[in-house]
């Protein structure tokens, strides 16, 4: 057993390991895909201390430095299907694998990260990262003086499309629905920005390209039936960010309606010993240094369980 257990590899999970292992604790990190979303990142410039890099650097970068610390154990192509919690302080926590095994630690660290929900329209995939973003926080500035789409009239298509506006030429807001879902405080900032456009009612059916980038899409009125084209440089894709805690539904840990692990200001749970960090929490913001923030936050809070609660 290990007295520490991460669920997770991405930046999250690999900053709570370095901190356990450097207490001194013996930590298993299991992985589904060492590295997370960080393997589908090309360019990333807000990471502080570190002009630029790319995702799949990033991710060799972390896993040389696990591999570095005697005291982690890295299993990666692990996923976890099934958690049962200690049922007293100091006990051990299981995490049941997919390939039958079963790992067992006193404390838990989970930072099972999240997915972009996709469209699902042709084009998506072809160019992603070559004008098909996710991320406004990362991929704006990427898109200075262009024009661009945000699908989704939520709150986060609309505060993705007034945080763009301020950055690039032109913003096209295209919502399926007929009207936007965002608080009307955030709507009402969008209208009265001059370079955006809003459609409603309007599904987006494709989002083609030259071969190498972004070059329009395409969307249906569904109220005409009609088809249009909208040239543009880039797609964000805003309609919803999924936490990966289908794994937790049936265990005793609370999840919002989201499907977020509810956390409180240490990385906590409501199960003692259980800790959690980065997107697949309620942590607002999801970004690579706010993840790394909270695994280390995890790690110190799992510390300090260990040293106050005796094994049992
Ligand atoms: P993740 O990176 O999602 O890692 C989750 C880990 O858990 C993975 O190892 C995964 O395989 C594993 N896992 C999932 N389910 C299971 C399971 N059941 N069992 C075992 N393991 C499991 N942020 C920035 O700060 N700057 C950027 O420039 C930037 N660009 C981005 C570009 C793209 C295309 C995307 C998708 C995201 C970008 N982000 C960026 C966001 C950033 O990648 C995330 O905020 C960050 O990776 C979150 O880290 P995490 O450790 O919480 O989760």
């Amino acid at each position: 057993p290990f007295e520490v257990l991460v669920v997770g590899g991405g930046p999250g999970g690999v900053a709570a390991s370095i901190y356990t292992a450097r207490k001194g604790f013996r930590t298993g990190i299991a992985a589904e895909r060492f590295g997370g979303q960080l393997n589908d990142t090309l360019g990333i410039e807000n990471l502080p201390g570190t002009e630029y890099t790319e995702g799949p650097k990033l991710t060799t970068n972390l896993e040389q430095q696990v591999k570095a610390q005697d005291a982690i154990d890295l299993m990666n192509l692990a996923t976890a299907s099934k958690l049962v919690p200690a049922t007293q302080p100091g006990g051990m926590h299981e995490v049941h694998m997919e390939n039958g095994a079963v790992l067992k630690a006193r404390s838990l660290i989970l930072s099972t990260g999240a997915r972009w929900r996709a469209l699902g329209v042709p084009g998506e995939q072809d160019y992603r990262n070559k004008g098909v973003a996710y991320c406004p926080h990362c991929d704006g500035p990427l898109f200075k003086g262009k024009s661009v789409a945000v699908i989704g009239g939520g709150n986060s298509g609309v505060e993705a499309a007034i945080d763009l506006a301020g950055i690039v030429g032109h913003v096209t807001l295209v919502e399926f629905d007929k009207e936007l879902r965002a608080d009307k405080v955030l709507q009402d900032k969008l209208r009265s920005m001059s370079n955006v456009d809003i459609l409603v009612n309007a599904q987006t059916t494709e989002i083609t390209g030259d071969g190498n980038r972004v070059n329009g899409l395409v969307y249906k009125d569904r109220a005409s039936g009609d088809e249009h084209t909208v040239e543009l440089e880039g797609v964000f894709v805003q309609i919803g960010l999924v936490p990966n805690t289908e794994w937790l539904k049936d265990s005793d840990i609370e999840l919002s309606k989201h499907g977020e692990i509810v956390i409180d200001g240490k990385g906590a749970t409501n199960l003692p010993g259980v800790f959690a960090a980065g997107d697949c929490t309620t942590v607002p913001y999801k970004q690579i240094v706010v993840a790394m923030g909270a695994g280390s936050k995890a790690a110190l809070s799992a510390f300090d369980y260990l040293i106050r609660n005796e094994a049992v």
